[in-house]
């Protein structure tokens, strides 16, 4: 991704793609100080926007790291960066960070807080086999718990493991891999969260413990419209022997439908393309 034409946003200005670098001492590359957004723009309208450019705030200041720009300053620079590059349906990704100053240890108050927005063209996230049903594996690691890291934040520190899960599901031939939470219930996939349906009834975790998705909520409310019963509770992973439907949600991910989860395997219902179609639906309105 670093070589390549076009303009990114960085601290304020645009500059050229290949010039978007920072110093190898920055804080954030040491330390993992540093927060982001993935957001999706359709026909030149980024979805749900300006909520995007609060989580990124929001998650500064769950770090100790305000972000020095306004959300009307935000949305501006994403803008830029669309017309900028000329793209209209792209993928965005605001990122801030703590950068290299007068600090070199944990600490880091002294340095500046950095922030950059760059877009690109990114399809289907789970590659073209979308509809068909990906196939997940289960994460050896458990989301945290609210008391031992901030879990409602973006931040990047708690993408580690997520990494590390993703290379393992994939070495397995999977698209992406399932964490259960510090307390051994269903949590979310290592960048979407994850729905189930049972007897017309959708079953999706209780957010207290991951990133409580723009795009569940957004789901949350289509399903709702459908006059849909939606638990929203503690999941055990035995019950998704009795699930007969489940997708994922997230920006990226959008609603990609899941065939199979370790052991477990769900059809391609109707729900599920549904709600797929109603979300590509509105996020063209
Ligand atoms: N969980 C994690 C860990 C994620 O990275 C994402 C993607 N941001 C999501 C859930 C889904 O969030 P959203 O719908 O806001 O993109």
């Amino acid at each position: 991704y670093n070589d390549r034409d076009g303009y990114i946003w960085m601290d304020g200005q645009l500059v050229p793609w290949r010039e978007a670098n920072v110093h190898i001492l920055s804080h954030a590359m040491h330390y993992a100080s540093s927060v982001f957004e993935g957001e999706r723009a359709y026909n030149g309208n980024i979805f749900l926007s300006r909520k995007h450019s609060e989580r990124l705030r929001f998650s500064g200041d769950e770090i100790d790291m305000p972000i020095p720009y306004t959300v009307d300053e935000i949305e501006a620079a994403k803008y830029e960066v669309l017309k900028a590059n000329n793209l209209t349906d792209a993928y965005v990704r605001a990122v801030a960070w703590r950068g290299s100053g007068e600090d070199m240890g944990v600490s880091s108050a002294r340095n500046p807080v950095r922030m950059a927005v760059a877009a690109w063209e990114w399809g289907a996230y789970y590659g073209d086999s979308k509809m068909k049903g990906a196939k997940l594996d289960i994460s050896k690691w458990k989301r945290p718990s609210p008391e031992t890291a901030p879990v409602h934040a973006k931040a990047a520190g708690l993408y580690m493991i997520c990494t590390t899960s993703k290379h393992a599901a994939e070495a397995k031939g999977c698209s992406d891999a399932l964490f259960m939470d510090y307390r051994g219930y269903v949590a979310e996939a290592t960048g979407a969260n994850i729905f189930f349906v049972k007897d017309g009834e959708v079953h999706t975790p209780l957010a207290d413990a991951f990133l409580n998705g723009l795009t569940r909520q957004t789901v949350i409310g289509m399903l709702k419209d459908r006059q849909v019963k939606v638990h929203e509770r503690h999941i055990d992973p035995g019950e998704m022997e009795g699930m007969q439907q489940c997708w994922l949600t997230g920006t990226a991910a959008e609603v990609t439908p899941v065939g199979q989860i370790g052991d477990y395997s769900f059809e391609v219902g109707a729900m599920t393309r549904d709600i797929a179609e109603d979300y590509e639906k509105l996020v063209r309105q």
